[in-house]
């Protein structure tokens, strides 16, 4: 039992249920590490939304509201920390959910594929093909999914998929705590910002945005610029931590 005043409560609230999922096949092992990683991120960013972050949300609903086909792509580490956040994401944007993953077994799919649909999501699941040119299992997609979509969101990316996506002409969304990994440096926008805090704020966005603040948003995208800002606020973080 976590006591509730604990001060790292909800990190540790958070921990204990990505343990429960894995038990239960939902996250995989590795998908434990994976959350570490991006634990330690946060920790720099103090673990609250920075302005860029939030302008990064904005761009990412203008890509999401414009596109003809877009696609949200979930693993097992964002259904189990973010399927209510999905469901309403799919509400706000019209995107298609298409459950995409490394660790693949037609059992954990179809697990993680309930999950969504116990939050709310209707996700999008016909005939999987090995479609992506990727020696591992994050070739399977559905050609009327994630294959002909000209815009896909991938929440907890890994950096050879998400490569592949933006070769294939689609724009990639990517939602990474870490800058400096592969897929926030190819994606065409990264928000470096916690998968649970960044897609209410996508949602949020996606009703309120005009087409003309579309517009103007996606001609003033620059990811660099974004990564670069995200990692001068974890330099500050770790300077004030040191004071
Ligand atoms: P890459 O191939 O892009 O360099 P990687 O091998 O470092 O990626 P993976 O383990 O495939 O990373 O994916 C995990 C990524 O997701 C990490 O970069 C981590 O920082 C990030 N991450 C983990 N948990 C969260 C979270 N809750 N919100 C946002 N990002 C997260």
């Amino acid at each position: 039992m976590i006591p509730r005043d604990h001060p790292r409560y909800r990190s540790l609230v958070t921990r204990e249920h990505l343990a429960e999922c894995a038990r239960s096949g939902v996250v995989s092992w590795e998908g434990l590490i994976s959350h570490g990683r991006g634990e330690a991120f946060d920790y720099l960013l103090g673990e609250k939304t920075s302005g860029s972050a939030r302008r990064a949300a904005r761009m990412a609903a203008a890509l999401l509201r414009t596109a003809r086909h877009p696609v949200i792509s979930v693993n097992g580490n964002t259904a189990a920390l973010a399927a209510k956040e999905i469901a309403l994401l799919q509400k706000a944007s019209g995107a298609l959910v298409e459950v995409n993953l490394f660790h693949r077994t037609p059992e954990r799919v179809a697990q993680i594929e309930s999950l969504l649909r116990n939050a709310g999501a209707e996700v999008f699941s016909g005939e999987a093909e090995r479609l992506l040119p990727l020696s591992h299992d994050r070739a399977w997609c559905r050609r009327e999914g994630m294959y002909t979509a000209d815009v896909v969101l991938v929440p907890l990316e890994d950096g050879d998929r998400c490569g592949v996506l933006t070769g294939m002409g689609k724009k990639v969304i990517a939602i990474d705590l870490n800058p400096l990994s592969r897929t926030a440096r190819t994606a065409t926008l990264t928000i470096v910002d916690e998968v649970t805090r960044a897609l209410p704020l996508i949602a949020e966005s996606c009703t309120s945005l005009t087409s003309g603040e579309c517009r103007d948003l996606i001609a003033a995208l620059d990811n660099r610029a974004f990564l670069r800002e995200a990692q001068d606020e974890m330099t500050r973080g770790f300077t004030h931590a040191l004071d």
